[in-house]
């Protein structure tokens, strides 16, 4: 069972790119790319990592059902449904809010990929996100395995530890990662490498960090540093600063970045490279987390590619 799932659907499409940051005062620090987005055109980057382990839990029960949770625009969802369904596993995706005339693209994904959706009205959908009641959700939905939202959790953060798996050691001064639920970012930490972890949190004010890198038994966090102020006033709000940085990005570099989590974060790492932040030959290495399912929910012809 090891290398369970991972091994069929994370081929060796995973690579380590130079970029250009096109900043000419700072020649000496240099940008890689760890490109999980190509993993799958779709279900891209540490979703995956995040779900092993909940994956190969449930196909050891009789149920081999797994429940989780999500917006009508989770790539968590995705993530979830596409790999349940090749793994020959049940889903139950709880979505929150109602159906809107018009399923999202998500949702359809996740229907094409036999999850059997059901939506949770609000105040429902944060109790059992947050807290899930089993009791409750076994009554209603019967035997199952919860993964929580994001994928938080223990065997979430083992899963995405293997993405250290990708990384050479001594190669690279810093890593960079986006944070939703903090799940990847506390699987490199339980990796205790020697490169700074940088971490990029989408969401405004995620001030729990650390204690939810606690619940998933990251102890050491001496070479982590968190930036609060590159979320752009929110989750998966954007202007055309953004815009233009992602569309400049891609005319350069060739490599498509996500509005909610990937351009964020590389957005960050330049500016904090122009600002002077990373010292003379600093070797960065960002993780991109794929997500570019989520660019579909932009106005039309905003993003060039
Ligand atoms: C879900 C997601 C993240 C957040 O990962 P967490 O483990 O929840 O912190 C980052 N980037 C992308 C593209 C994602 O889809």
């Amino acid at each position: 069972m090891e290398n369970f799932v991972l091994s069929d659907i994370i081929p060796a499409n995973v690579s380590i790119e130079k970029v250009s940051t096109t900043i000419p005062e700072h020649p000496d620090i240099h940008l890689s790319i760890l490109r999980l987005d190509k993993i799958h055109p779709v279900v891209s980057g540490n979703k995956l990592f995040k779900l092993k382990y909940y994956l190969q839990a449930a196909s050891e029960t009789d149920h081999r059902t797994l429940l989780t949770f999500g917006g009508t625009y989770s790539n968590h969802l995705a993530a979830t449904a596409y790999t349940t369904k090749i793994t020959g596993l049940r889903l139950i995706a709880c979505v929150r809010g109602e159906e809107g005339n018009r399923p999202s693209h998500t949702l359809e994904f996740c229907r094409a990929n036999s999850a059997e959706i059901h939506f949770l009205d609000r105040a429902l959908y944060r109790k059992m996100s947050e807290n899930p009641d089993e009791d409750y959700l076994t009554e209603r939905f019967g035997p199952h395995i919860t993964v929580a939202s994001g994928g938080l959790g223990i065997p979430g953060a083992i899963g995405a530890q293997e993405i250290l798996n990708f990384i050479p050691e001594d190669c690279y001064s810093h890593i960079c990662v986006p944070v939703g639920s903090a799940t990847t970012l506390a699987g490199l930490l339980l990796g205790n490498r020697k490169e700074k972890i940088l971490a990029f949190p989408a969401l405004k004010g995620l001030n729990d960090t650390s204690d939810r890198i606690a619940q998933m038994k990251v102890v050491d966090t001496d070479n982590l540093t968190v930036f609060h102020d590159y979320h752009f006033g929110g989750f998966a709000k954007w202007n055309m600063e953004l815009i233009y940085f992602l569309n400049r990005f891609y005319r350069v570099n060739r490599i498509p970045l996500d509005f909610v989590y990937t351009g964020k974060m590389v957005f960050a790492i330049t500016d904090l490279i122009t600002k002077g932040y990373f010292p003379a030959g600093s070797e960065i290495l960002a993780i991109h987390t794929g997500g570019l399912q989520g660019n579909e929910t932009l106005p039309k012809n905003l993003i060039a590619y």
